[in-house]
């Protein structure tokens, strides 16, 4: 048992059991005599963990032959550049603005072409997905972008919305092996694995091939091509190696619960148990919309800031880490990753009403 329940939005909780293996093998990794960080990124040994990492992640998320699986880094950041450079041959691209992360994507890809706005929620302050079944998609668009779970805001689309043809772009960081996706619904999927796959470091990227070529925009350099990492298979230079081979400890873990089926009902249970608390509370109220709203990041909030405040201390104080909400949006948040146990959403809960029943305060 650990002492506090890690609500943070990320880097965030990792599975219990993936860690004490990785402790146990911390310092003699497979009789190597030596930790998986020593490890040369070209040796037979890292060769295992990266090829077995990628193969896990290609059965559990039915990634079809014709994508690659790249493993990259940079942050989640940098891909909102990579994108427009690698993809961008006609100078124009589609974004939909569904909360902070994707704004960000869309105001670094206006650095290198003409970018339309197609849907947005940035007037209600991102608290839903709009609907996004008839788009004004641009004839020449060269692909459509979209962040499928807003960590910040709490809110994720629950149909993909329909491009019209054009390439699919999805920043899946924080629902990334949260639930099943069709994967041949993208031309790209990508996200940063320290919301629900291992430590910050690494981002992984799922992109069809036909769509990886030399033809990116003029200077861009060497290490922000898809193409260099896709002919090295990811080791054009020195990978992450740690977090890969983390990834694939916890692909292992969600394949032991029973896959990504398992996974998305143990997710919808958990977060039903505070979703159904909020909708019964009268201090406490969900910040997203209902049908709009998320597995993995619950945002809420009461009528004061001085009660959110002491909410928020009190809770530190019973073992609920990290569950101010992002300054963007104010209140709490609290992120129900896959590897928060549903111990910890009953323990926050428990404590939530508690503090209701106290009036909105909690003195010893
Ligand atoms: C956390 C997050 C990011 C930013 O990731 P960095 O690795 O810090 O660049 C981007 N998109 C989403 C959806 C996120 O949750």
């Amino acid at each position: 048992m650990r002492k506090v329940y890690n609500f943070s939005a990320g880097p965030a909780v990792l599975p219990e059991p993936v860690l004490q293996e990785a402790a146990d093998e911390m310092l003699d990794y497979k009789g190597s005599g030596m930790s998986v960080m020593e490890i040369s990124h070209r040796s037979s040994l890292f060769q295992s963990i990266i090829d077995e990492t990628e193969q896990a992640l290609r059965t559990l998320m039915k990634i079809p032959d014709d994508y690659v699986v790249l493993f990259l880094q940079g942050g989640t950041s940098l891909q909102f550049s990579m994108i427009p450079m690698n993809f961008m041959r006609n100078g124009k691209a589609d974004y939909i603005l569904t909360g902070y992360w994707a704004k960000k994507a869309y105001q670094e890809a206006k650095r290198y072409g003409e970018i339309h706005v197609v849907a947005s929620s940035e007037g209600d302050n991102f608290s839903y997905i709009p609907d996004c079944s008839d788009l004004e998609i641009s004839q020449d668009s060269d692909y459509v972008y979209m962040c499928e779970n807003n960590t910040i805001y709490g809110t994720k689309f629950k149909v993909c919305p329909n491009s019209k043809g054009k390439i699919l772009i999805n920043d899946i960081s924080s629902c990334f092996l949260s639930e099943p996706m069709n994967v041949s619904e993208y031309g790209m999927l990508f996200g940063g694995v320290q919301k629900n796959l291992a430590p910050a470091g690494l981002v992984i990227a799922i992109i069809r091939k036909d769509l990886i070529s030399e033809k990116v925009l003029p200077n861009t350099p060497t290490m922000l091509q898809y193409k260099t990492h896709a002919d090295k298979k990811s080791l054009y230079n020195t990978p992450p190696t740690y977090n890969i081979y983390i990834v694939g400890k916890v692909i292992k873990w969600i394949q032991s619960l029973g896959g990504l089926e398992k996974m998305k009902e143990i997710n919808e249970k958990k977060a039903a148990i505070l979703y159904d608390y909020l909708d019964s509370s009268s201090l406490f109220y969900g910040l997203a919309e209902k049908d709009s709203r998320s597995l993995m990041n619950v945002t809420f909030c009461t009528k004061s800031d001085a009660i959110n405040a002491d909410f928020v201390k009190a809770a530190e104080q019973n073992g609920i880490i990290s569950i101010k909400g992002h300054r963007a949006i104010g209140g709490m948040r609290a992120s129900l990753y896959n590897a928060m146990p549903m111990e910890g959403v009953q323990h926050l809960v428990g404590f939530m009403q508690e503090f209701e029943n106290r009036g909105g305060h909690y003195d010893e």
